[in-house]
């Protein structure tokens, strides 16, 4: 384990040299990596709290750069958001979800995919015409999936009704939405509201000292009351112990993710776990 953390840490850091000793930019190395579809996702597990069984998976993007370091999401994505790369990323994301949910619609239990976003992708019409052109191509597409972006961007300053435009196209497409890293951010409850978000996960710095801090402990229970009041289903992330996991289940959050149920994963490792623990 940490000889892997120590290889990987040291992969990263050396890309990272290359962009700033050699000054090759990062912009072009990314197009690079567009062209070449160097970008993939691994999949995390969702989790119902009270059972166990899988439930769902985050996708959550890598990026396998030619001197085969896979690169973690932090070294990249500020970059491509700011450049607006992301939006041809996140469309090719999408494409290999759809082909993988095509090699996984033969499980008797199936799960939903969950796909990152950013609140401003979603209040731009062109990008929002492009992910519906994707859901009529893959159909499998058009359910069992959800989009989640994050309550830290921001998105008050966004137009709030050309993002609840966008929301709309897209749930006219089957598309559900879940609101990230809720209670790290800046989202009035009115904004939450008219928003209407299906899903709330909530942070994990919440629940990382829910266990060990008693005003963490509570400020938990009020987030958790916050969603139960907007019907929401909740979702509580970062789960790492057992003691979090009982904590979270005791406040009626129903589904978890997090490093003690597992850790994300290659598709093809997904589907062979998922088929044991889709289960109760
Ligand atoms: P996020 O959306 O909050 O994703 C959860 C992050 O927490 C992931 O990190 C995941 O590996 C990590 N995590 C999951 N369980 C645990 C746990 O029990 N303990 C701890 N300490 N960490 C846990 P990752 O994969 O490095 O992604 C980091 C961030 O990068 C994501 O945070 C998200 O904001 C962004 N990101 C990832 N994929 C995409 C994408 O496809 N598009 C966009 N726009 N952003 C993405
Ligand atoms: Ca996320
Ligand atoms: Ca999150
Ligand atoms: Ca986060």
């Amino acid at each position: 384990g940490i000889l892997l953390i120590v290889a990987n840490a040291f992969g990263i850091s050396l890309l990272v040299h290359c962009f700033f000793f050699k000054r090759v930019p990062l912009y072009t190395e990314i197009q690079k990596g567009i062209y070449n579809r160097e970008f993939y996702a691994e999949y995390q597990p969702i989790v119902s709290a009270q059972t166990g069984q899988w439930i769902g998976a985050e996708l959550l993007v890598r990026w396998l750069h030619p001197k085969k370091k896979r690169v973690m999401p932090d070294e990249f994505i500020p970059a491509a958001e700011k450049s607006g790369q992301i939006n041809e990323i996140t469309l090719q994301l999408i494409e290999q979800a759809a082909q993988d949910k095509a090699r996984a619609v033969l499980i008797d239990n199936p799960f939903y995919l969950s796909i990152n976003v950013t609140a401003s992708m979603i209040a731009s019409p062109l990008f929002v015409g492009s992910v519906i052109e994707l859901l009529k191509r893959y159909p499998l597409m058009q359910s069992g999936v959800v989009m989640e972006f994050s309550e830290r961007e921001n998105f008050s300053n966004t137009d709030v009704s050309l993002l609840q435009n966008g929301m709309q196209a897209l749930r006219d497409h089957g598309i559900k939405w879940a609101l990230d890293d809720f209670g790290t951010g800046y989202a009035g409850l009115s904004t939450l509201q008219a928003l209407s978000f299906e899903i709330i996960k909530i942070d994990r710095a919440f629940v990382a000292a829910s266990v060990t801090d008693s005003v963490t402990h509570s400020i938990l229970g009020n987030i958790a009351q916050i969603g139960h009041t907007l019907n929401c289903q909740l979702i509580a992330e970062g789960v790492e112990t057992q003691e979090q996991a009982q904590h979270v289940q005791s406040l009626n959050i129903q589904n978890c993710q997090g490093f003690f149920y597992a850790r994300p994963m290659p598709f093809e490792r997904f589907l062979a776990k998922f088929k044991i623990h889709s289960t109760p």
